[in-house]
C-alpha cells in the first residue's frame, strides 16, 4: 500500500470525482477525511470507506470553516471541489462570475494555504494535488468563468511550488478531460454530448478510474521530485486537431 500511515483530506467529496479519490486514497491505507457541504452523503461515503474515514463538513468559500478542519495537518491534500457556471459571457453576471472565482480559485488557495501552514508549523513535508481541467488551457464556448478559474489554478500551483518546495511540500494538477460521473451522464447521452465524444482522439469519455494511477503518482513518494507540474488525462482532447 502507497499511503499506510498517512493522513489525507479530499474536499467536494459528497460526489463524483471527490468521493471517488476518497475511496482510492483509502484503498492504498490513507486515512482520509471526507469533506464537503453535504454531512449526509459524506456519512454514507465513510460508512462505505470504513477504516479511519471521518466526514466533516467544509465550505471552501468560508475561511471559518476550513480553519476547522486544519485541527490536524494532512500530509496529502486533494483541492477537488468546484463548480462551474454555463452560459455566454455577455449574460454572465458579476455575481455568477464571483461564484465560479471564489469556489474554484479562491477556493484553491484557501485550502491550500491553510494545508500549508499546517504542515510547515508541523515540519513536515506532504503533497498537494489541486484539480485544474483541460479548459485551464484551452477554452469552449459559454466556461468563460470555470476556464479562467481553472487556468488560475495552474499557476497558482506552480507558484505555490516554488514557494513551498523548501519546506518539502509539493504541489502538482492533475487536469482532467471530460470523465463521465453521475452529473454528466445524461448530457453525454444526448446528440451534443456524442459530438462532444467524437472530438477527442481516443473517442470515449473518461473514466474515473483513469485517474488513479495519476492521482497515486502525484500524491505518494512515487512522484517525489514532481512539483509543480501538470498531469493531463484527456484520452488526447488537449491536441486534437485544429
Ligand atoms: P461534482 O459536482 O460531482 O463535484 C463537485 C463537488 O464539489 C461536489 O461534491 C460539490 O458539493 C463540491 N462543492 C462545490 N462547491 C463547494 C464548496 N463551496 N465547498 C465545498 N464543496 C463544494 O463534479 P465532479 O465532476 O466530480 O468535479 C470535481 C472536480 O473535478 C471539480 O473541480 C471539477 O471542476 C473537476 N473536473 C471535472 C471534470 C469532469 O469531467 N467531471 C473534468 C475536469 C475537471
Amino acid at each position: 500500500m502507497k499511503l499506510s500511515g498517512k493522513t489525507a483530506l479530499v474536499t467536494g467529496a459528497s460526489s463524483g470525482l471527490g468521493a471517488h479519490f476518497a475511496r482510492v486514497l483509502a484503498a492504498e491505507g490513507a486515512a482520509v477525511t471526507c469533506a464537503a457541504r453535504r454531512m449526509d452523503r459524506l456519512e454514507a461515503l465513510v460508512a462505505e470507506i470504513g477504516g479511519d474515514a471521518r466526514a466533516v463538513t467544509l465550505d471552501v468559500t468560508d475561511a471559518g470553516s476550513i480553519g476547522a478542519v486544519f485541527d490536524r495537518p494532512h500530509d496529502i491534500v486533494v483541492n477537488n471541489a468546484g463548480i462551474s457556471h454555463d452560459g455566454p459571457a455577455l449574460g454572465t453576471s458579476e455575481e455568477d462570475w464571483l461564484r465560479v472565482i471564489d469556489t474554484d480559485l479562491s477556493g484553491v488557495f484557501r485550502v491550500a494555504q491553510a494545508a500549508g501552514r499546517a504542515l510547515v508549523s508541523a515540519g513536515r513535508g506532504g503533497s498537494i494535488v489541486n484539480i485544474a481541467s483541460i479548459l485551464g488551457f484551452r477554452v469552449a464556448g459559454n466556461l468563460s468563468a470555470y476556464a479562467a478559474a481553472k487556468a488560475g489554478v495552474v499557476q497558482l500551483t506552480r507558484s505555490l511550488a516554488l514557494e513551498w518546495a523548501r519546506h518539502g511540500i509539493r504541489v502538482n494538477a492533475l487536469c482532467p478531460g471530460y470523465i463521465e460521473t453521475d452529473i454528466n451522464r445524461h448530457f453525454f447521452a444526448t446528440d451534443a454530448g456524442k459530438a462532444l465524444i467524437r472530438r477527442v482522439p481516443q473517442r470515449r469519455l473518461g473514466r474515473m478510474s483513469d485517474l488513479d494511477g495519476p492521482l497515486l503518482l502525484l500524491a505518494s513518494e512515487d512522484g517525489a521530485f514532481m512539483t509543480g507540474t501538470e498531469i493531463v488525462v484527456d484520452g488526447g482532447h488537449l491536441v486534437s486537431s485544429l
